[in-house]
């Protein structure tokens, strides 16, 4: 398995590769723009084109965009549906122009909708997206912990989104480990985990699957809260981890990690850990 980080771009995209490499990445994901807000600059081409030479030059691969915080899909009803779709197809060519391969985007919160009418909220968005933009990026949708309204938490909601997308070839899905935990999917264990595959297989199909976040899960089995926590150190802990990053099923897979970090000797903790994992 290819490990990696978010990696922040606050200091600018210049600057990512060497964040990356001091952490001991191997694939990275990163925003495009300010991740909690819907202002954005358009990209300046030449620090593009000199952050795609940077990228082209390490060995990082390969790379995740993830959509900004804000954008959600899961509700007609709510005021920034159309804006939301907008920001996909922003991001979609903006993953392009940084040389991505994937653009990773939450689900949603069905607000007051009900649940079916939240999964055709969702589908409908993303085919108006792919009429919108057409380009080679692959689509991730990710897994949520069924927190407050979320939807996307069960597996067969996913499976039901993904049956009502016309160009399935352009979607794919993000498996959040912490998220799949605290949904009720127990990945602490052999038995859990397997029992988790085999359901996402006939769900949705393995293939379907491009990135694991590995994230450890600081509540407990069907907390139904999202709190990403150190690896090892929270409810999927050690065990979890090692049978899942070294299932054959998984093994080919990019692991990316969002665990909480004051500071980078966290990431670096972190990375050990997991590298530690690999048999
Ligand atoms: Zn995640
Ligand atoms: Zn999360």
């Amino acid at each position: 398995m290819r490990f990696g980080f978010h990696i922040s771009i606050s200091e600018g995209f210049l600057r990512v590769v060497e964040k990356a490499q001091f952490r001991g990445c191997e694939t990275i994901q990163f925003f495009s723009r300010n991740p909690r807000g819907w202002k954005y600059d358009s990209l300046d081409q030449e620090e593009a084109e000199r952050f795609r030479q940077s990228i082209q030059s390490s060995n990082l691969s390969p790379l995740f965009l993830h959509l900004p915080y804000l954008p959600n899909i899961a509700s007609k009803n709510s005021k920034f549906y159309n804006r939301s779709i907008d920001s996909i197809v922003i991001d979609l060519e903006r993953a392009e122009l940084l040389g991505a391969t994937y653009l990773i985007i939450h689900i949603g919160h069905r607000m007051e909708s009900s649940e079916d009418e939240a999964i055709e909220s969702v589908a409908w968005a993303i085919n108006q997206v792919f009429d919108r933009m057409k380009n080679s990026i692959v689509l991730l949708l990710e897994n949520t912990a069924g927190q407050g309204t979320e939807i996307g938490y069960e597996l067969n909601q996913i499976a039901k989104i993904i049956e009502r997308v016309g160009e399935r070839d352009r979607i794919g899905i993000c498996f959040d480990t912490a998220h799949a935990f605290e949904a009720g999917y127990d990945l602490s264990n052999r038995d859990g985990i397997e029992s988790t595959l085999e359901s996402f297989d006939r769900m949705i199909g393995l293939k379907k699957l491009h990135l694991l976040h590995l994230n450890d899960s600081k509540t407990p089995l069907g907390s139904k809260k999202d709190r990403h926590w150190h690896i090892g150190e929270g409810y999927i802990g050690l065990e979890g981890f090692r049978y899942l990053i070294n299932h054959p099923l998984l093994n080919h897979l990019p692991g990316i990690m969002e665990t909480p970090r004051k500071d980078t000797v966290e990431d670096l903790k972190n990375m050990k850990v997991m590298r530690s994992l690999v048999q």
